[in-house]
C-alpha cells in the first residue's frame, strides 16, 4: 500500500487542497472580481503551460494534496483544457477534481470535461434576473449559463451553485435562489461579498451570513445537515422537503482560517497560502530548474508560513486590492 503522506502547517492545519489557476482571463468582468477598467492581461509568456501545470500539481500531490480546484480566471476558456484535465485526474493519489465556472462556456463542454474526470463543478451565478446578471457580470448572458447548467446535470455532475450576496445589488433574490435547491440537488451557497478590490464604500454591500439566513428564515423551514468533506468552509442546511441544499460561506463575519486547508497558485504561477497574504512566491525560476526536491521545499515553506488568518473583518482590510481572476478565484 501506498505511503500516506499528510500536509500539516506549523499551526496544525491539515493542508490538501490546491486551487490551480489556468488562465488569467475571463469572458465576464464581474463586478465584485475586477475594476470596470478591466485589468491587465498577463502576457502569453508568463502564464504557464500545461506541463508545468501538470508538475505543480505532481508535486503537490505527492506531497499530501487530495483535492485539486482549477479555475481562474474563467478556466473553460483555455484551449487544450479539457486534455490536460484527462491528466491531472489520473495522477495517483489525487482524489477529488473538480472546477469553478461562470458555466458561459459550459454548454458545449460539459460532457467533455466529464469524460476528462472531473468530479463536480461549481458553478458561479449571482442573479436569475436578466438585467441584474448582466449588469453584475458587465457582459453575460444569463440564458447561456442556465444552458451551461442544464448540460452539466445531463453530463451527470453535481452542482454547487454559488451566488456572490451584495447588498442592494441582488439581495432580493436570496429567496430565489434557495429555490433553486427544492427540485434539484443543487448545493446553493450564499458567499459573503469580499473587498477584493476594496471599490469605494464596500462595506456596504455585505449582507453577513447570520443576516441571508434569518431572511431565509422568514420563507423557508431548514435545519443544519451534517457538513461532509465536500461542502467545504460552508455551513449547510436543507430546506424541509428539498432535494437539495442551501449554504452560507461567511469569509468576513465567521472566518474559517483556523481550518483552512488551502493554497493557491495563479496563472503564472505566484503560490499563496492564503488569498489575502502579503507575500507570494514566484513557482517558475524554480519549475524550470526541473528539481523535484527544490520545488518540493518551495512548496513546503510556503505551507509552513501559512498566516494564521486573513485579518479582513465586516469594516476593514489592510491588503492591497487586486482582481480575483489574477489570483485565482
Ligand atoms: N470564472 C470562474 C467563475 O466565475 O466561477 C472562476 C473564477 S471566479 C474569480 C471564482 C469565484 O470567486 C467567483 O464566482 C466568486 O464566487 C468568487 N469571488 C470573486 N470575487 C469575490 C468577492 N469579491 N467576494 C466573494 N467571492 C468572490
Amino acid at each position: 500500500m501506498g505511503e500516506i503522506v499528510k500536509l500539516i502547517d506549523n499551526l496544525g492545519r491539515s493542508i490538501d487542497y490546491l486551487r490551480l489557476s489556468v488562465t488569467d482571463l475571463c469572458n465576464m468582468r464581474c463586478s465584485y472580481c475586477m475594476p470596470e477598467s478591466g485589468v491587465a492581461k498577463l502576457s502569453h509568456c508568463d502564464i504557464l503551460s500545461y506541463e508545468q501545470l501538470l508538475t505543480i500539481a505532481q508535486h503537490a500531490v505527492a506531497m499530501g494534496i487530495e483535492k485539486i480546484r482549477i479555475t481562474g480566471g474563467e478556466p473553460l476558456v483555455r484551449k487544450g483544457l479539457v486534455e490536460f484535465l484527462g491528466k491531472l485526474s489520473r495522477i495517483p493519489g489525487l482524489k477529488q477534481l473538480v472546477l469553478t465556472t461562470n458555466g458561459l462556456l459550459l454548454e458545449k463542454m460539459a460532457l467533455d470535461l466529464k469524460h476528462a474526470g472531473v468530479q463536480r463543478l461549481n458553478v458561479s451565478l449571482d442573479s436569475l434576473r436578466p438585467e441584474v446578471f448582466s449588469r453584475i457580470t458587465r457582459r453575460g448572458d444569463l440564458k447561456q449559463v442556465q444552458a451551461g447548467i442544464a448540460s452539466a446535470e445531463k453530463a451527470g455532475f453535481p452542482l454547487k451553485i454559488n451566488m456572490v450576496v451584495m447588498r442592494g445589488v441582488n439581495d432580493s433574490e436570496l429567496v430565489d435562489f434557495a429555490a433553486l435547491s427544492l427540485e434539484k440537488s443543487y448545493s446553493v451557497r450564499f458567499i459573503e461579498y469580499m473587498p477584493v478590490i476594496k471599490d469605494d464604500n464596500w462595506q456596504s454591500l455585505v449582507l453577513p451570513g447570520e443576516e441571508i439566513l434569518s431572511r431565509l428564515a422568514k420563507h423557508y423551514s431548514f435545519s443544519p445537515v451534517v457538513s461532509g468533506r465536500s461542502s467545504g468552509p460552508a455551513r449547510e442546511f436543507k430546506i424541509a422537503g428539498a432535494c437539495g441544499t442551501i449554504g452560507v460561506i461567511t469569509p468576513l463575519s465567521g472566518h474559517f482560517c483556523h481550518e483552512c486547508n488551502r493554497i493557491r497558485v495563479s496563472a503564472s504561477g505566484k503560490v499563496r497560502s492564503c488569498l489575502f497574504a502579503k507575500g507570494e512566491f514566484d513557482l517558475k525560476p524554480v519549475l524550470s530548474t526541473g528539481d523535484s526536491a527544490l520545488i518540493q521545499g518551495v512548496l513546503l515553506s510556503l505551507i509552513m508560513s501559512k498566516p494564521a488568518n486573513h485579518g479582513m473583518t465586516q469594516t476593514s482590510s489592510s491588503h492591497a486590492p487586486f482582481a480575483m481572476s489574477q489570483v485565482g478565484g
